[in-house]
């Protein structure tokens, strides 16, 4: 399997990884005829690489709506991903970061409130200030 390791060493993570992801999507021509094909090959390939399937199999499951401890949004566990969750930065008199990226904080989804990097002016905790998340803890 020359010809594919060779691919692998020549293109970026980013750029397969970003193909990958289009191919897949809804709206992609190619994804009935693979899903049809080459995906239950390539599902055993991330299984056998050791990409955790399992996790992801519960994750696209599952139909409870959560909170998000971050963004403050409900969320599903499905549409969830490593950019799923995104805050702006906040105009403030306090500044929110240093504001070299254009987002303030890009991440997953979650409920775990030490997972989140609080900075009480664009990422605050459930219940402070104007927020009302009413069950902070579902989920
Ligand atoms: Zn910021
Ligand atoms: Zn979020
Ligand atoms: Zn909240």
């Amino acid at each position: 399997m020359l010809v594919l390791s060779w691919t692998l060493k020549n293109i970026t993570p980013e750029a397969l990884h970003a193909s990958l992801l289009q191919a897949l999507g809804p709206q992609s021509p190619l994804s009935k005829t693979l899903s049809s094909g080459a995906l239950p090959g390539l599902l055993l390939i991330f299984k056998r690489v050791g990409c955790n399937v399992g996790r992801a199999e519960i994750a696209v499951s599952q139909q409870t709506l959560k909170h998000c401890v971050r963004c403050h949004k409900k969320y599903m566990e499905r549409n969830n991903g490593r950019l799923a969750c995104q805050i702006p930065h906040k105009v403030s008199s306090i500044p929110c970061c240093d504001q070299n990226s254009s987002m303030c904080s890009v991440d997953r989804h979650t409920t775990v409130a030490s997972n989140v990097a609080y900075n009480g002016v664009s990422l605050v905790a459930c219940g402070v200030g104007a927020l009302k998340c009413l069950k902070p803890t579902d989920g």
